[in-house]
């Protein structure tokens, strides 16, 4: 029979990819699944009972939203083939037309797309366009093991309309929102510079840049304050410790001074409170995607995004449950002894196993963090014959984190002793680790030990050396790709299957650049800053994911969110509208419009700055004057002062620009006289 017959009144699967296709099949059929390509694409056919099932892959999202109208605002969309709206995505042509052919030919569909709101929706559109939905049924699992594939076949799940709802409204929110946004800019560009730019903007995507330019100009702006320490070392049985300040630094230098004389006049410290403590840590969490992608970073410095696509490999080979989760709990119905047991098989594992599996009980120590589609991410005990170097360290931090979790606690042995040093508090630690416990296992971690000397309370020491020390204030740190994913998490924006991607997209369009906004970056934020406050705040973004969660749980329906949307994004684009129309194109000045005006860079005037300053300029020479009084107290000297911050590495670029240019001036100046 051909393929087209064997179809006739069988079972539909669809799965999310090729690779996933290929496991369910073989699960399912027990390996007796028939792989044949068609129409150049694999699909795999088999018999249980008599019925005749088809395996048939995606590749992601078939469709997406395209609108045929042209300018602004813009909310009459549809749904269309995603290779009809997006040149790069021709390739998926090939898995249309064999859901096309096959499709209509069986009696009943299964979504075996990933379990969570992404397949729901690539499994719903295709059923939907070529099936019948009433025939569906979901498939939930959490892994491409066979086991879990086959448990998960047996108890079909009705289909999960809600999570599909929540996706389309999600896609067609963000839609909304971003392409009137982005038109909304390209056409103020057009109007600024009388050309053609792509830009974008995004409901997540905006508000994280707003965060980094924010950031970036606090650094660029930054002046250090000067703090000034006395360090002081004192000798115990010959070996000599330096003390830590345990109170606020000294403002001024004179002040620091004047502490030091008593100091140095007394000559000794004394003890008079000795602290004891046992520490217990507890192992590590279960890894959910964003703690994982955090650690890769920390300790690989692979970029999250990078990080998301290894471990979409592993899952594919069945050697990890699904990545995209947010729960800090291993799953109950799954054998962890059995899970453990196998790992021990590798080498470089077995001593830890061999040490876990002695433990009486096997209690992980799971997190507070849920998520109500998938457990955290643990290895599945499937073991991988040959990774990539990347890969390797991935499934090894998995491996040992997972390890760790059924591990003893670290039990660290600590004594702070606080001293008295001429009426100001000291303190010296002496840290030791008594016992690894999980740290042996997952030793990612590192505990500095320092010698803990024998003192008794009321004990003299000798000071041995004294000095005062400057010390600066510090900006806050930059921005990383990991440290900006923590902060996406932190604000509630975002979903942990797409912050990696969105990051990505903010150093792709050129808006950030290392661990700084860029010059375009700044630009388009000042723009919908000024035109599109309302829009890009982060407490709207939060709102919406939270009437996205309420589709997901079934409270809310998507037209009152898409409605809402159109009203949000509706009022915004009319008063855009109508302010642009009120302006003339030589009155719309942003950082990076260069129309002569402030005299560094040339860009426009900030109208409330007296000097005549762009807006980056006179903030940065209004810190600096702020500033002055601070050093200034300390005897430094305008120009003495100048030439501190500027030669300080800390003092942010826009600051130094100031400064060169005052020294220019005043040069100018002397000359003149
Ligand atoms: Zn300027």
């Amino acid at each position: 029979m051909n393929v087209e017959d064997l179809c006739r009144g069988c079972t539909a699967i669809v799965a999310e990819k090729p690779r996933a296709a290929a496991k369910i099949a073989k699960a399912l059929s027990g390996g007796r699944a028939r792989r044949i390509l068609y129409n150049g694409i694999p699909i795999w056919l088999f018999t249980i009972d008599g019925e005749n099932y088809v395996v048939i892959p995606s590749a992601g999202h078939l469709f997406s939203i395209d609108s045929n109208k042209k300018g602004i605002p813009v909310f009459e969309y549809t749904w269309v083939p995603r290779h009809h709206a997006e040149k790069s995505y021709k390739h998926l042509e090939k898995f249309y037309r064999v859901f096309s052919e096959l499709l209509p030919r069986a009696r009943e569909y299964i979504n075996a797309c990933d379990y969570d709101i992404e397949g729901s929706v690539i499994g719903y559109m295709i059923i939907k366009r070529w099936g019948n939905v009433s025939k569906m049924k979901r498939m939930k699992f959490s892994s491409l093991v066979d086991d879990e594939l086959r448990r998960s076949f047996r108890s079909l799940m009705p289909p999960d309309m809600d999570m599909v709802e929540a996706g389309l409204a999600r896609h067609e929110m963000d839609w909304i929102w971003g392409i009137n946004v982005s038109r909304a800019l390209m056409l103020l560009f057009r109007r600024i510079f009388g050309e053609h730019r792509i830009l974008s903007a995004g409901r997540v995507q905006t508000p994280t840049l707003f965060e980094v330019v924010r950031n970036t100009i606090e650094r660029d702006t930054y002046v250090p304050s000067p703090l000034y320490g006395v360090s002081i070392y004192v000798e115990i049985n010959g070996r000599e410790y330096r003390l830590e300040g345990a109170g606020e630094p000294f403002r001024r230098k004179s002040d620091a001074e004047e502490y030091l004389e008593k100091v140095k006049a007394l000559g000794y410290a004394i003890v008079f409170d000795i602290e004891e403590r046992v520490l217990q840590y507890d192992p590590p969490y279960p890894f959910n995607l964003g703690d994982l992608q955090k650690e890769a970073y920390r300790i690989y410095r692979i970029s999250p995004a990078k990080a998301l696509e290894i471990l979409e490999d592993l899952y594919l080979d069945s050697l990890i449950s699904y990545p995209r989760t947010n729960s800090q709990k291993l799953p109950q119905g799954v054998n962890h002894g059995e899970i453990i047991e196998r790992i021990g098989g590798i080498q470089r594992y077995r001593g830890a196993v061999l040490k876990i599996l002695s433990r009486r009980r096997l209690i992980p120590n799971n997190g507070p963090m849920d998520d109500p589609a998938h457990p955290a991410i643990y290895p599945t005990g499937e073991i991988p014959r040959r990774l990539g170097d990347l890969h390797a360290k991935i499934y090894d931090l998995i491996v040992r984190r997972y390890l760790a979790t059924f591990a003893e606690s670290l039990i660290v042995y600590g004594v702070t002793s606080h001293i008295d040093v001429a009426g100001r508090r000291y303190l010296l630690r002496g840290v030791r680790i008594r016992y690894k416990g999980w740290l042996d296992i997952y030793p990612f971690h590192r505990i500095d030990e320092k010698p803990i000397p024998q003192l008794r309370v009321g004990e003299r020491l000798k000071i041995s050396k004294a000095r005062v020390v400057l010390s600066l204030t510090r900006p806050e740190p930059p921005y990383n790709k990991a440290s900006l994913l923590r902060w996406m998490e932190s604000q509630s924006i975002g979903t942990e299957a797409t912050r990696a991607e969105i990051i990505e997209t903010l150093y792709k369009r050129g808006y950030i650049k290392g661990s700084r906004a860029t010059e375009l970056g700044i630009m388009v934020c000042s723009a919908i800053d000024r035109y599109f406050k309302d829009l890009s705040r982060v407490e709207l973004t939060r709102h919406f994911e939270e009437l996205l969660d309420k589709i997901r749980r079934g409270e809310l329906r998507r037209e009152h969110v898409i409605r809402r949307t159109i009203e949000v994004v509706g009022e915004a684009i009319e008063r855009f509208l109508k302010n642009i129309d009120s302006t003339k194109p030589g009155d719309i000045d942003l950082p990076g419009v260069k129309k002569g005006g402030c005299p560094i860079c040339g860009g426009p005037r900030d109208p409330g700055d007296k000097h005549g300053f762009c807006h980056l300029h006179g903030l940065a020479h209004r810190r600096i004057i702020e500033k002055y009084r601070e050093w200034s107290e300390n005897n430094y000297s305008w120009d003495k002062y100048l030439e501190k911050i500027y030669g300080l590495k800390i003092t942010g670029s826009k600051i130094k620009e100031v400064i060169g240019y005052i020294r220019k001036e005043d040069r100018a100046q002397d000359h003149q006289k």
